[in-house]
């Protein structure tokens, strides 16, 4: 039975800003992966380049840091060595809206079963908050000292016209419901993105905690149908939005699951992956010295 204690590292702790929302995707990653029962050597975290690419070194399972908004190509190739491991990839709005949306999108079509988490705080947080694709139409900070013209990315309903099978949205501020949605994603067969709205205290002093409690609503406690596309896509179009607000309104932003369908996944298209045996070891018990031996 896995523990939480069982996914702490003992030598070091995330040094990511205090209050920042990547803390809460961290802790609901850990607790997913316990309600999932998932031993720390069954699961491996695949991230970019940016604030919450950092969140494997503090996730005592396997790991892999990679090249900015490139997790998406080493998590398929994982998924090739061995259909054993769940895979979770890891990457900001940045990294995975701007650089990385090309492999985005292809893991979607091929529904790839893995669990892409886009910590979105609709900024490149790392490089001091200049607009990213996720920004509001307007945003202005100080390394963005022009308000941005651009319309924001709508990132769920891209990922729906990709083909993505699981599609939700989830908050940094509510980590029972990001736990549910990873738990759920996690368990899907298939491509699942969950786009988790991520406080970035020190660089967005617009979209802050008390901005998202007034405006996000929950799609389970509406009925809303998690089958029917063409009811995803409504729900997904209504944030954000693609222009300026009109006096006295405010935004509405859905979160929970949008869209789940049951399609065949990559790996079961392709018998060699499909047919091949988990490979499943403990950390501890691996003995890399014979490949050290021969890479000398
Ligand atoms: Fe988090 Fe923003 Fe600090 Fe990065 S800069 S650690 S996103 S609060
Ligand atoms: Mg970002």
């Amino acid at each position: 039975m896995t523990e939480l204690k069982d996914l702490e590292i003992s030598y070091d702790n995330p040094n990511w800003c205090p209050g920042c929302g990547d803390f809460g995707i961290w802790v609901s990653i850990k607790n997913a992966i316990v309600q999932l029962n998932l031993n720390p050597w069954e699961v491996v975290l695949v991230s970019g380049i940016g604030c919450s690419s950092k969140l494997p070194y503090w996730v005592k399972t396997y790991g892999f840091n990679g090249l900015h908004g490139r997790p998406m190509p080493p998590a398929e190739a994982i998924r090739l060595a061995n259909n054993g491991l769940t895979v979770i990839v890891i990457g900001g709005d940045g990294d995975q809206y701007g650089e990385g949306f090309n492999h985005l999108i292809h893991a979607a079509r091929r529904n790839v079963n893995l669990t892409l988490i886009v910590h979105d705080n609709q900024i490149y947080g790392l490089t001091t908050g200049q607009y990213s694709p996720a920004s509001d139409l307007g945003t202005k900070n100080k390394v963005t000292p022009v308000p941005t013209v651009e319309v924001p990315i709508n990132a769920m309903s891209l990922a729906l016209s990709a083909g993505a099978t699981f599609v939700a949205r989830g908050f940094a501020g509510d980590t029972k419901q990001e736990t549910e949605l990873i738990v759920e994603g996690v368990k899907h067969k298939g491509f699942s993105i969950i786009d988790t709205m991520q406080p970035c205290v020190t660089f967005n002093h617009k979209n802050t905690y008390s901005w998202f409690y007034e405006r996000v609503y929950k799609l389970d406690k509406i009925g809303h149908d998690q089958k029917n596309k063409i009811k995803a896509f409504e729900r997904a179009e209504e944030w954000p939005l693609k222009r300026f607000l009109k006096e006295g309104e405010r935004e509405h932003i859905p979160t929970g699951i949008f869209f789940v369908e049951d399609r065949p996944t990559w790996e079961e298209g392709v018998p060699q992956i499909s047919k091949q045996p988990l490979v499943h070891q403990s950390l501890e018990n691996i003995d890399i010295n014979p490949l050290i031996e021969e890479l000398m």
